[in-house]
């Protein structure tokens, strides 16, 4: 624990400072029926569980995510977007890929965090694969250790055409 965190520290922010990052083309080409609604699927790729407390509160009464039109959902075959928190641990390779798989067209992968960009804090560790971009392709990006639920709650929002 100790070590993790002075190569927190010394290693600071991994990624970018200036918000989200979508994919061009995918905020472009977003079919207008999911500008309504956006079924989501979380998953839980080996996180410290940062990340997905601060996903927890877009349900609150400040983010209120369903007054928007999106939804979390227990199925990945009712969902239109994936999205992904931790760094892609190996025990959970195939449980990312089946999800994926299991998913209908279109869809579309988020990733929540610096660990799940690109590693973060566990970058380098060998039972993980540095993110889940080698597992997946990934759509939308939202950097932060853990990432604000205002910043979730507006790359949910820009990838929708709501912003
Ligand atoms: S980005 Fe930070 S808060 Fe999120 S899973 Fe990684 S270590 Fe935890």
């Amino acid at each position: 624990m100790w070590s993790l965190l002075l190569r927190k520290l010394k290693m600071g922010r991994l990624t970018e400072k200036n918000g989200n990052s979508l994919t061009p083309h995918m905020a472009s080409n977003l079919p207008l029926k999911f500008r309504k609604s956006l079924q989501i699927r979380h998953l839980d790729c080996g996180s410290c569980n940062g990340c997905d407390w601060e996903m927890a509160a877009l349900g609150n009464s400040l983010y209120d995510h369903q007054h928007f039109g999106i939804d979390f959902v227990a199925s990945p075959r009712h969902a239109d977007l994936l999205m992904c928190t931790g760094p892609g641990s190996t025990q959970l390779l195939n449980a990312a890929r089946e999800t994926y798989e299991a998913m209908a067209k279109p869809k579309w992968v988020m990733a929540v965090g610096d660990c799940a960009i690109n590693g973060g804090v566990f970058k380098g560790a060998y039972a993980t694969e540095g993110g889940i971009d080698g597992i997946l392709q990934v759509d939308i990006k939202v950097p932060g250790c853990p990432p604000k639920p205002d910043d979730l709650i507006k790359a949910l929002l820009e990838f929708m055409g709501k912003r």
